[in-house]
């Protein structure tokens, strides 16, 4: 059912295909009617409970936290199928509540707070944020300044997040902390700190460019206490845990980035037959067509290294240069593309009204967040010399 993806190439078998047949007919329903809205309003808290109750949002959590218990291509399907509703700002808001602030509860997390937290956000009664960019650390991880100390039993925090998606919505922050100054990457914690805690301030819903359909935020810590139960996993071992969770985002936000450019594209291809310059319509001009095989191509190789690097992450292959050159390749062609996509448009293109325009603002994002062109060229390189 995907784009000119060879058999080959696909990962998906007929249960994949039913699924996103499923997700399809929902997004067909109740999203694609909402896209212009959300952008002025930010989506609803409401689609993400029906999304729970319909279980979009545990199908690869396991049965007993409340999931599906599918494998990891269910996780690209739903991103593929949303981002086909054309909301990267819902896109976005998912993905980081399904594959970033999940994934790590079910991988390190104790069985209490599996049933706390994971289960809520399977049923889409609660939404997750993650915080690790501050507005003094952000491609260097390394250099977090929001510090827990121990007080007694428990902990308390100081400091700040920024550009936190889902900020203002969420009940329950993933919070990278630094609890030894002096002991490098062993010296950071992560903490599972409820919004409603004392000392938790959300400072700012940040305006953007792009992304209007989701929220994101400046989000403040002052004397934050929490218990030893809010520590993930164990004391110092957050660094390793962020770089894992991050291996994860990257792969998604390939997956979805990628989908979203193939929304645009799709669009354009309609555009180009129907709009006429010149006497015939815009697709007929060579320059046009050779735009559009361009663009085709680029996305058909985009998909197909998303889709091989979806393998080895599903296979339990921790191949940090590859999902570092996936995540570089799917975002610099969607960028390249939803510009296309706005030129053949012409001045419609420019106009808020018309889709590709906002995908041209939504992409942006992607070469920057969740590691940017520059961190993943410097991953790659350092893994060659
Ligand atoms: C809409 C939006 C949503 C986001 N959501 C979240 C979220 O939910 N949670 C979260 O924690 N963060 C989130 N982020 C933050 C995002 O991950 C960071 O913006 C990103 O990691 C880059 O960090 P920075 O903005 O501090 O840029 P900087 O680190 O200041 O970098 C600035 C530029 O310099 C480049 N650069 C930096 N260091 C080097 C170097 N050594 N060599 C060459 N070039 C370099 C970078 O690639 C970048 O282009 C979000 C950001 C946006 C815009």
């Amino acid at each position: 059912m995907s784009h000119n993806v060879s058999p080959a190439a696909s990962p998906f078998d007929e249960t994949h295909d039913e699924l996103r047949a499923s997700i399809r007919a929902f997004v067909d329903r109740e999203i694609v009617p909402h896209v212009h809205e959300w952008d002025e309003t930010t989506f609803p808290d409401a689609i993400v409970r029906r999304m729970g109750e319909l279980g979009f949002l545990g199908l690869s959590v396991p049965e007993e936290y409340g999931g599906q218990g599918g494998d990891y291509f269910t996780n690209i399907v739903l991103a593929e199928e949303i981002a086909r509703g054309g909301s990267g700002g819902l896109l976005m808001g998912l993905s980081v509540h399904t594959d970033m602030v999940m994934p790590p509860i079910l991988q390190f997390g104790t069985e209490e707070q599996k049933q706390r937290y994971v289960r809520a956000g399977v049923e889409g009664r609660e939404m997750f944020c993650l915080g690790i960019t501050e507005p003094d650390a952000g491609s260097d991880v390394a250099g977090t300044k929001t510090r827990a100390v121990r007080d007694g039993d428990g902990w308390v925090i100081n400091g700040s997040k920024t550009y936190i998606t889902n900020g203002t919505r969420a009940s329950m922050i993933m919070l990278v902390t630094k609890t030894d100054p002096d002991a490098g990457h062993d010296g950071f914690t992560i903490f599972l700190v409820p919004m409603d805690t004392p000392g938790v301030t959300v400072e700012r819903k940040l305006d953007k460019m792009g992304m209007h359909a989701s929220d994101t935020a400046l989000i403040a810590f002052q004397d934050v206490r929490v218990g030893a139960d809010a520590v993930l996993g164990e004391v110092g071992n957050g660094f390793k845990q962020i770089m894992w969770e991050l291996q994860a985002e990257r792969t998604i936000a390939a997956a979805g980035v990628t989908a979203y450019a193939q929304y645009a594209f799709d669009k354009t291809v309609e555009y180009a037959k129907e709009r006429e310059t010149f006497g015939r319509p815009l697709g007929k001009h060579q320059a046009i067509r050779h735009k559009i095989a361009q663009m085709a191509t680029e996305l058909t190789a985009a998909r197909d290294i998303v889709y091989a690097t979806a393998r080895s992450y599903a296979a339990g292959e921790y191949d940090v240069r590859r999902i570092s050159m996936c995540k570089l390749y799917a975002t610099q062609t969607a960028d390249r593309v939803a510009d296309e996509c706005v030129q053949i448009h012409g001045g419609a293109g420019y106009m808020a009204e018309y889709d590709v325009s906002r995908v041209y603002r939504d992409v942006r994002l992607y070469r920057i967040g969740a590691g940017a062109d520059e961190i993943m060229l410097d991953v790659i390189g350092k893994s060659f010399v």
